[in-house]
């Protein structure tokens, strides 16, 4: 009997199986075990109607058997089969969705690419067989065949003896080269080890010999256990996956433990997820959102992303378009047979269902977090601590185009209590006439509230946020404002609030202050009298765009750049010490200017910024003790 050739396109496909370096080329498994259960689908739908086909739901099986001696693997199924026509056309041809697009886009990727985006079907038995034999007998057919084929050469197709209906395919495993252990797929471990991977959630049993040493009958709990080597026939997967089981039929520690076995995760899960949707997409997910960070979340090894399944088979173990950056901590995987076992991930990305799928996510998860920090105030303020300052990053990134989803989900310490709050809460307090919401910065809650610049705002019973996270303040700014009222930083001029009448005029102060300008030359941009300075002689405030947070924020960053905030210093024309140093003006000029300098330095150090000369300002400070 003559060979047949492959069609133009199947052989480079072939070709570059046979010749694949692709590392991951154990997913020809996970390729024949689909097959087997796409076939095993087709006849079991039959089987409803149809009695002739003599087998009920629990007889669908996948069988493995592999023999190191033979190098031989077989795989075989009890599903429709195929004939003579059908093993032409599939096997002959690319008939796979996966291996037309590889035809149009073939062009474009280089060979690596195209296996690990499309996945390839039945070929990719090629990767690591030289010698690929299908028996196979149709269902309703009396005559089985055997399609053969090593490869390039083509392949044939021959009548054959098979009693029962389905396939068996029978892989030559290729012998080991120095750089592919190849024999890894003869052995027993490493193949229940892939089929757990990639086919567990398959729904027909996958049963293979297992060769187990146990401890006889008899002896097992005894001082000396004898043991035997036993070889058993397993199902290797679980079949059913927990996110199929009805919500209702898992408990939360099954949940928990799956949790914990697919995500190596170690914590309890603040929040289980699981949402079932069908419509335009039809889906489930089961998602989790932990209650601790991750121990890798902060380096480029943590993934961000969701298993994707279609129907029970794993077809990405990352989908990092299913989850929005601000998200990224979530876990957990997604399951729907809208989408095709070969999809790639450039597809991926531009594919509307997945958008689709990734929206009602989104939106599923933020109302999570609403209940939880509406219900759960406890789990939600601890969540907060460990996440708070990726949903900050959430709305700060993207021109702040997701601000409006996530500002309800902010906290924030505020000179309120010692408990965070949320900024509705903030509002809900605020009184009639305050016209902002007043936020500062600093180290932490403690400093800022000693903040001399802060004064006159809490001395009006008027709440400030506490801006601790380098974050913070460009969330703020990001948001600009909260349900029609602006932030506002206590540093700002303008505070909204009139200040008590000064006793003296706008020009003796003008004196002053330029005498301080020209004493301190250009280390400050402006003297000004303050306007919300009470009981403090002076303080340091930002002028121009750049805070003195984001001063060391950035300079942290890239010391190089050498950012710097314009200083203004703040005089309170009131205070004693201000007084003092007004008197010595014309009097004592020399002396008033180690005043200036002082309270300079004295700025600073309130402001947390490093002062220029530590030990002169120790001495000038001594020097007029
Ligand atoms: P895909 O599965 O993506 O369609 P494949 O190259 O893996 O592409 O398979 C091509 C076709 O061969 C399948 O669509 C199916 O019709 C047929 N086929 C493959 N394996 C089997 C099997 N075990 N039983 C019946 N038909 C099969």
């Amino acid at each position: 009997m003559s060979k047949k050739q492959f069609k133009s396109e199947s052989k480079r496909l072939l070709d570059l199986m046979i010749n694949s370096i692709y590392t991951h080329k154990e997913i020809f498994l996970r390729e024949l075990i689909s097959n087997a259960s796409d076939a095993i689908d087709k006849l079991c739908f039959i089987s409803l109607t149809d009695d002739k086909v003599g087998l009920s739901r629990e007889d669908f099986k996948i069988n493995i058997y592999a023999d190191k001696d033979s190098r031989v693997l077989r795989i075989e199924d009890n599903g429709i089969g195929m004939d003579k026509d059908d093993l032409d056309k599939n096997l002959g041809t690319i008939a796979s969705s996966g291996s037309y697009r590889f035809k149009q886009e073939n062009e474009k990727v280089d060979d690596v690419d195209i296996i690990g985006q499309f996945g390839v079907g039945f070929y990719s038995a090629f990767m690591v067989a030289d010698k690929v034999e299908v028996e196979t007998k149709k269902y309703g057919s009396d005559t089985a065949y055997v399609w053969s084929s090593s490869g390039a050469d083509g392949y044939t197709i021959k009548e054959t003896e098979k009693d029962t209906v389905g396939t068996v395919v029978t892989l030559r495993i290729k012998e080991d080269t120095e750089n592919e252990h190849y024999s890894e797929f003869l052995e027993q471990y490493r193949i229940s080890e892939l089929v757990k991977k990639y086919s567990d959630y398959i729904r027909y049993p996958i049963i293979m010999d297992m060769t187990r040493t146990k401890a006889k009958e008899g002896t097992e709990g005894s001082d000396k256990p004898e043991y035997e080597t036993v070889t058993e026939k397993e199902t290797l997967n679980s079949m059913v996956p927990i996110w199929q089981r009805p919500n209702k039929d898992v408990t939360t520690e099954e949940y928990e433990e799956f949790y914990h076995n697919k995500f190596m995760a170690f914590d309890k899960p603040a929040r289980i997820i699981t949402t079932s949707v069908e419509g335009v997409v039809t889906y489930k997910a089961l998602l989790y959102i932990p209650s601790k960070t991750p121990f890798d979340y902060y380096t480029k090894e943590y993934k961000k992303g969701l298993q994707l399944y279609s129907s029970g088979v794993l077809i990405m173990e990352n989908c990092e378009e299913l989850l929005p950056e601000h998200f990224r901590f979530v876990k957990g995987v997604v399951d729907s047979q809208d989408f095709s076992l070969n999809i790639s991930r450039e597809v991926l990305q531009h594919d509307h269902q997945l958008k689709t799928v990734a929206n009602t996510l989104e939106k599923k998860i933020k109302n999570e977090l609403s209940s939880m920090l509406k219900k759960d105030r406890e789990t939600y303020e601890s969540f907060f601590g460990e996440f708070g300052r990726q949903l900050k990053y959430g709305i700060v990134s993207d021109y702040g185009m997701h601000k409006d989803s996530l500002k309800d989900l902010l906290m924030f310490p505020s000179s309120n209590s010692d408990k965070l709050t949320t900024l509705a809460e903030y509002l809900d307090r605020m009184p009639e006439e305050q016209k902002y919401i007043y936020f500062a910065t600093g180290e932490s809650a403690q400093t800022i509230a000693k903040l001399p610049q802060a004064e006159l705002v809490l001395n009006k019973g008027f709440e400030i946020l506490y801006c601790t996270q380098d974050i913070d303040e460009f969330t703020l700014q990001t948001l600009a404002e909260y349900n029609g009222k602006q932030f506002k930083s206590v540093d700002s001029d303008d505070l909204g609030i009139e200040p008590e009448k000064s006793e003296d005029s706008a020009e003796d102060n003008a004196d002053v202050l330029k005498f301080v300008r020209d004493a301190l030359g250009d280390k400050v941009s402006e003297v000004i009298a303050s306007k919300k300075l009470l009981s403090h002689p002076v303080c340091m405030t930002a002028k121009g765009g750049i805070s003195f947070e984001m001063e060391k924020y950035f300079n942290a960053m890239q010391p190089e750049a050498g950012m710097k905030a314009q200083r203004c210093l703040e005089l309170n024309m009131n205070h004693n010490a201000v007084k003092a140093m007004k008197d010595l003006i014309g009097k004592d000029d020399e002396k008033a200017k180690q005043y200036a300098e002082i309270f300079y330095n004295q700025a600073l150090l309130i402001a947390g910024l490093p002062i220029d000369d530590p030990s002169g300002y120790a001495d000038l400070v001594c020097g007029l003790m």
